[in-house]
């Protein structure tokens, strides 16, 4: 047997200074050939420690072994059995801080972890290119609504239609996908693999019915009349803002409305489609996560020649992905670190022309642990910029929960359900995903998607009257 290489397999890119001007994918995924060489590093451990670690418990050694034997319909077949996304998660799943950060292999000092997020990738694109199985489960258990499309609510439906129910996804949006459509960027996750995966979930016996906000469109009374059951994955998408002066200017944006105009209304393909955004020079992206990344990199594409990062802590407390901080360094964005913006200055026209920011000091731990930042006395500086865009979370949507007040929502305005259930507090109605957690993972609210399925299930089975 060949010697086991140290480092993972490397999967090819497109080089720096060309993708910071398209929208194409970064990572070009990996050959059979390559996915076979990346799976022989696998130890094929007993009581694998990157299946515990993972919240939907794939079978991961399983679907490895398969692909170092070039069986790709076998490994998706183990895939399928835990996952209705594999596509969308082999590309943005944390698994450095999941699966990948508990292998085996990366504990042993010398090798880094086996590569697990690229092989499931490799094996749901395989699988997207192959015919779509039409379900042939009959779908006579009974009728559930699932309000919101996003990764949590297609897990729930899709497990729900294999199970036998009728199962109906009401979605706000024109496009069903929630973040993985309006929120992550093309060149991160392209909307045609989202697309395909939602193909098959319908494909499985699940309806999608776009453009119905649940709270205006219908009542969630109409919804209990209707359904036995109902599972609320409708996210957390509404925008938190720093509230400084000057956010009014033209020019300030919230990360989820730049991000949608680009994503969702194809806004770097105008005069094709009717959603332009500003053509910028100088951006400040305000925050570290993930979101902020997403909408920097997204400014440098379309034609920025300065895009900077503001982020109140240091390198270290960075919350986004390892990997999108080197690409996004790699294309070019530049980081102040310790710094926070104070007021967005007017150019006297109600343009934004400048951010006056602070320096930052970081102090005591704060309640999450993270020590907190602190204002430098005296530290001003004036960064050019005639876009802003806030990336500093997001919280509850009210559109449906100001219409439902029976429902209990916990001290921070997301809906209170058992985490072990999704049970809320009103029988029949389940929740689940980021409107239960805050803002949080794909996987995470797919995870909770999964255990509302078999809950629902219980639920309707246990209400049905004995004959
Ligand atoms: P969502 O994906 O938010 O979907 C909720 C859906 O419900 C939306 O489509 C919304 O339109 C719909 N809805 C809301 N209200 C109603 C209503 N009243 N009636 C009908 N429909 C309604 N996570 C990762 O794991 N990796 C990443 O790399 C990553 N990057 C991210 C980048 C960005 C820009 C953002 C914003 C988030 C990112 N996340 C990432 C987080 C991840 O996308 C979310 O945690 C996840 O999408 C939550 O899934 P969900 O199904 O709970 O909600
Ligand atoms: Fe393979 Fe790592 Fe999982 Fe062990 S922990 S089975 S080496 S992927």
């Amino acid at each position: 047997m060949a010697k086991r290489s140290y480092t993972k397999t490397p999967m090819k890119e497109q080089a720096a200074d060309v993708r910071n001007k398209n929208f194409s994918e970064v990572a070009l995924g990996y050959t059979l050939e390559e996915g076979q060489l990346e799976a022989s590093r696998c130890l094929q451990c007993k009581n694998a420690p990157c299946i515990q670690n993972c919240p939907v418990m794939i079978d991961i050694p399983g679907f490895i072994k398969h692909i170092e034997e070039g069986d790709l319909q076998a490994a998706h077949e183990v895939l399928s059995k835990y996952t209705n996304l594999p596509a969308i998660c082999g590309r943005v799943c944390p698994q450095e801080k999941q699966c990948e950060m508990v292998c085996r292999l990366g504990r042993s000092k010398k090798f880094e972890p086996v590569a697990i997020g690229k092989l499931e990738r490799l094996v749901a694109d395989w699988a997207l290119t192959q015919p779509i199985e039409v379900a042939t489960t009959v779908h006579d258990k009974g009728k559930v609504a699932v309000i919101g499309s996003g990764p949590s609510g297609l897990t729930a439906a899709g497990d729900l239609a294999k199970l036998g129910y009728d199962v109906t996804i009401f979605e706000a949006l024109h496009a069903p996908g929630g973040v993985l459509t309006y929120g992550i960027p093309e060149f991160r996750l392209p909307k045609a693999t989202v697309q395909k995966e939602i193909e098959r979930i319908k494909a499985s016996g699940v309806k999608i019915e776009t453009n119905v906000v649940v709270g205006k469109t219908i009542t969630m009374e109409e919804i209990q009349e209707e359904f036995a059951a109902c599972y609320l994955s409708v996210g957390a998408g509404a925008p938190n803002f720093m509230g400084i002066p000057g956010t009014s200017l033209n020019g300030v944006y919230s990360s989820s409305e730049y991000l949608t105009r680009i994503n969702l209304m194809k806004g770097y393909e105008f005069p094709t489609y009717d959603t332009p955004v500003q053509q910028s020079k100088n951006v400040v992206v305000i925050g570290g996560g993930n979101v902020a990344m997403d909408a920097a990199r997204s400014a440098k594409r379309l034609g920025a020649e300065n895009v900077t990062i503001i982020y109140r802590r240091s390198r270290e407390e960075l919350p986004a992905r390892e990997e999108e901080y080197h690409h996004s360094v790699e294309e070019g964005i530049q980081y102040h670190w310790l710094s926070n913006p104070v007021e967005y200055i007017n150019d006297g026209s109600g343009k934004l022309t400048a951010v006056k920011c602070v320096k930052m000091e970081l102090g005591e731990p704060d309640e999450s642990g993270r020590r907190r930042p602190v204002v430098v006395p005296g530290s001003e500086f004036i960064v050019e910029a005639d876009t802003a865009i806030e990336a500093i979370g997001q919280g509850a949507n009210r559109v449906l929960l100001d219409t439902f007040p029976e429902l209990q929502l916990n001290k921070w305005g997301y809906i209170d359900a058992d985490p072990e259930t999704g049970q809320t507090s009103i029988p029949g109605i389940f929740a689940g995903g980021d409107i239960v957690t805050g803002a949080a993972t794909v996987i995470l609210a797919m995870g909770a998607g999964k255990i509302a399925a078999a809950q629902i299930d219980e639920y309707i089975q246990e209400s049905v009257p004995v004959q």
